[in-house]
């Protein structure tokens, strides 16, 4: 498998246009899009930090993963990305190293990129996501 760079940092946050107003108007980042993913029960707001993005993530439904997760520990990093450049055959790899695959198969994320997650039970607590640009830059 081959990690190119962090594709991003998903950060759970309670408030997405507060947070959005602190990434502007504190860390002088600019939002370029804010997207529903419908089925992960989330809004997301988009920032760029040289070739890594900042990926907010407000739950829509409390009961929903991100929901979950402020309930349970608060605002805070959430997930960190690594964009792959091959993500069926890397999946394909670590099912064989024992690592617990949250997503078997590549399902689609923001963006429109190819995404799987792991379990943080297989990954020294950190959940993680890898992910594949289907439009190779
Ligand atoms: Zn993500």
């Amino acid at each position: 498998m081959k990690l190119s760079h962090i594709e991003h940092i998903g950060i759970a946050v309670k408030n997405l246009n507060e947070a959005i107003a602190y990434y502007e108007n504190v860390l002088g980042l600019k939002c370029y899009a804010i997207e529903e993913v419908a089925d992960q029960k989330v809004k997301t707001a988009f920032f760029m930090v040289g070739q890594t993005k900042i990926e907010l993530l407000e739950a829509t439904d409390p009961e929903g993963s991100i929901g979950k997760f402020i309930e349970k520990r608060g605002e805070g990093i959430h997930h960190i990305a690594f964009a792959v450049d091959n993500l069926p055959s890397a999946l394909t790899e670590l099912e064989e190293k024992s690592i617990q695959l949250i997503d078997k198969q590549p399902r689609k994320g923001a963006e429109g990129l190819n995404i799987a997650f792991l379990h943080p039970k297989s990954t020294k607590g950190v959940l993680t996501e890898l992910c594949e640009d289907p439009v190779k830059k």
